[in-house]
């Protein structure tokens, strides 16, 4: 008699099983979202640990995050009924490698105990590399070659590999000889930064083939979960080890990539077929996270790109419902609105954990963030922090906390070296004494230093400045609107300097939670009642147990699945995002249009987008155009709906028109002016136009010159 059918097989369809079974040779799972990618993958790994052709400890299996990573292993555990003997491998390529090069640090002239460096390191590191070449770094932000040498790491070059056209990208061609000078720094420091895991390993492999042999002789199977988002340095490494084996298994989603700012290339999905010929390349077809209408509205917006591999997506969970478009009249009403849902929702007995809202940028959480604590819905934040628990946002409120009451030690200590003005630990420690011994609060203690001979001159000069920068803006706190007197003290404590000079996507995330905090402000009286809000805010913020609602960016959201999704902000400018598209042109917007697909895939039974007519920016009220996204959506897969009255769902008209790209343009300045009801009015100040128009044409103008050379090399 057959024996009965191991577990971890049970109710996998035929292609799933396919890939489980297919064990001997390189496999490529290609499939849409929700099709049981990563389901067919663990069910492999327990499949090859079940049927001996593996231990544990002979298998790699990468993931893209540690959670994914975590949730594999509980997965495989609970279907081998947690009786394996030893782990498999299993973590992202960053854990991996960096477990491999503990063993063969010295290799790379490193100790086995070498540490790994955190972004602040890295910097400091450059910064001084920067100084002692004599260059500016206000010209030459640390920053900018950080996020050169990141992305060389990624494609796997060394300091001699660097493409001669790329040294120039950075002093002149300096570039390179900066990347080796900070190689040999950080093997001085016994360090390595995160780049670096993969890079030394590569290195190692190539050099030592007894090594390489080793490993390739352990790792029977190999296996990676979204592999879309590989880059070229983790595809290399990953074909070293496969080799001659070919053993192995990736899975992924062309249409799901979301990662080429930091270097992934969808191309790997064809070199492998390329790399690995007579390759088992397996479709799935069948979706089983999301109802037939979240599917097809996924699909027909992705759609719109061009390049793809294609693939067709059913789903037998009927019809469910339709995704909701509703369109609110500004950010306030977004967060309110998704709230009465949310506690609709949970009236009914829904469970908090089963609620997602996805945003494009961190800045965005913000209004939810407020709204919930207000009504006392529990949140959490994944893969980023509370608003008010952002570093900047941090600083910017010690400023104004400084302002507000200048005995508050706290905020002078944390702000009066940031920006970097020079005030080293050794000034502040000379304060601190002198405060001490006058019982005094620091900014007075510091007043009184300026003629002491305590401090250098130039520490001295310096303080001077800040001291002096504090009174102004005290006076100015008198007669200026509080959010007036936040911006111009970023501006004027030359901290959003510092964050422009930085040109990095990380420091652009940061200006614009600034933004957003200036724009909190407006809803606040004065400065006493939004510091009084904030401190508030953040005695609220302990972690809480039990059931919470998961605020998210659609890139920390990838391979997760929630009931229950709500898509705030999608607005031109705002999703697609007006940066990316400045940088990236059409290929930008392909990629975010994935990112939108990535987004609706998200939900199992219910998504929800939001836009909104009119955000605040920099103090005005602007309307916003509504995300071309939301025309590319089949009609008949979306309700339509607005909280507003009168003839607001213009908007469809306007992206429609597709034979004049601009059209909608003009279209939108008219609804603009027709929606200027009373509210607008009265909630505006100044009243004048944004330049949004002009960017929006820029970009696309700019994207339809670049045409399709971004993704050409995938059109097959
Ligand atoms: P993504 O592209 O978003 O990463 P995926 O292809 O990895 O998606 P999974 O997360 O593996 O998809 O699966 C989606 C959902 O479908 C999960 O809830 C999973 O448990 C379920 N599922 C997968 N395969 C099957 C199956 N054969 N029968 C029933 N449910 C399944
Ligand atoms: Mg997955």
């Amino acid at each position: 008699a057959l024996s009965p059918e191991p577990a971890y097989l049970q109710g996998l369809n035929p292609p799933q099983r396919e890939a489980v079974l297919t064990t001997d040779g390189p496999v490529l799972v290609l499939a849409g979202a929700g099709t049981g990618k990563t389901a067919a993958l663990t069910a492999r790994l327990a499949h090859l640990i079940a049927t001996r052709r593996a231990w544990p400890s002979q298998i790699l299996a990468v993931t893209f995050t540690n959670k994914a990573a975590r949730e594999m292993k509980a997965r495989v555990s609970a279907i081998s009924g947690g009786a394996i003997e030893g782990m498999p491998w299993l973590g992202t390529f960053h854990s991996v490698a960096a477990r491999m090069l503990r063993t063969h640090a010295e290799l790379v002239g490193l100790q086995s105990n070498f540490t790994i460096l955190d972004t602040d390191d890295q910097l400091r590191v450059l910064k001084q590399l920067i100084a002692a070449a004599n260059l500016d770094e206000k010209r030459w932000p640390a920053r900018q070659l950080a996020g050169l040498i990141d992305r060389w790491k990624n494609r796997g070059w060394t300091p001699e590999q660097v493409d001669a056209g790329e040294a120039e990208a950075f002093a002149a061609g300096r570039g390179a000889e900066l990347y080796e000078q900070y190689q040999a720094r950080l093997r001085t420091l016994n360090a390595c930064d995160f780049g670096d895991l993969l890079l030394h390993m590569l290195r190692i492999f190539r050099k030592h083939d007894d090594i390489l042999e080793r490993y390739r002789d352990r790792f029977r199977y190999i296996l990676v979960d979204e592999y879309q988002d590989t880059n070229q340095g983790q595809y290399e490494w990953l074909k070293l080890l496969a080799e001659p084996r070919r053993n192995l298994c990736c899975v992924g989603d062309d249409d799901q990539s979301i990662y080429s700012w930091r270097g992934a290339e969808v191309a790997n999905i064809l070199r492998f077929e390329r790399d690995f010929p007579g390759a088992a390349v397996i479709r799935l077809e069948q979706n089983y996270r999301s109802t037939s209408h979240i599917l097809a509205a996924a699909d027909g917006l992705i759609a719109h790109n061009s390049g793809r591999l294609g693939k067709t997506l059913w789903t037998d969970r009927g019809d469910g419902e339709k995704v909701r478009v509703i369109g609110v009249w500004d950010g306030p009403e977004e967060a309110r609105r998704v709230g009465e849902e949310i506690e609709s929702f949970q009236a009914r007995g829904g469970s908090l954990d089963d609620i997602a809202i996805l945003v494009r940028a961190q800045f965005q959480t913000r209004e939810f963030e407020e709204r919930f604590i207000a009504i006392g819905l529990s949140y959490q934040i994944i893969g980023g922090f509370r608003f008010y628990e952002r570093a900047e946002i941090r600083d910017a409120i010690a400023y104004l906390r400084l302002i507000a009451q200048p005995a508050d030690d706290l905020a002078f200590e944390r702000i009066v070296n940031q920006p970097k003005r020079g005030l080293g630990d050794k000034a502040v420690a000379a304060i601190h004494r002198h405060a001490r011994a006058t019982q005094l609060p620091l900014l007075m203690a510091a007043a009184q230093m300026l003629d002491s001979d305590e401090m250098t001159p130039q520490a001295r000069r310096s303080l001077g400045r800040f001291v002096g920068d504090v009174m102004s803006w005290r006076d100015k706190a008198g007669s200026l609107p509080h959010p007036e007197l936040a911006r111009i003290v970023l501006e004027e404590s030359g901290y959003t300097t510092m964050l422009q000079a930085d040109r990095s996507a990380e420091s652009a995330g940061r200006l614009e939670n600034l933004a957003e905090l200036t724009r909190a402000m407006e809803e606040y009286e004065n400065l006493g009642a939004f510091l009084e809000h904030v401190s508030l805010v953040m005695d609220n913020d302990e972690a809480r147990q039990g059931e919470r609602v998961t605020i998210m960016t659609i890139h920390a959201a990838k391979g997760l699945e929630f009931d229950t999704v709500f898509l705030p902000g999608w607005e031109e400018g705002v999703f697609p995002s007006q940066r990316a598209m400045d940088e990236g042109g059409l290929a930008s917007l392909e990629e975010e249009r994935r990112l939108a697909y990535v987004a609706i895939t998200r939900a199992r039974r219910k998504a929800t987008i939001f836009h909104a007519a009119n955000r605040r920016i920099y103090g005005q009220w602007t309307s916003s155009i509504p995300s071309r996204f939301l025309g590319e959506l089949p009609k008949e897969n979306i309700d339509e709906g607005t909280t507003m009255t009168g003839g607001e769902s213009l908007w469809r008209a306007q992206w429609s028109e597709r034979t004049d790209p601009f059209a909608h343009l003009a279209a939108a300045q008219s609804n603009r002016a027709s929606t200027r009801g009373p509210g607008w009015q009265r909630a505006s100040r100044g009243g004048t136009f944004n330049s949004e128009p002009q960017r929006v044409i820029e970009a696309r103008a700019s994207a339809v010159s670049l045409g399709n050379k971004g993704r050409d090399d995938l059109a097959l």
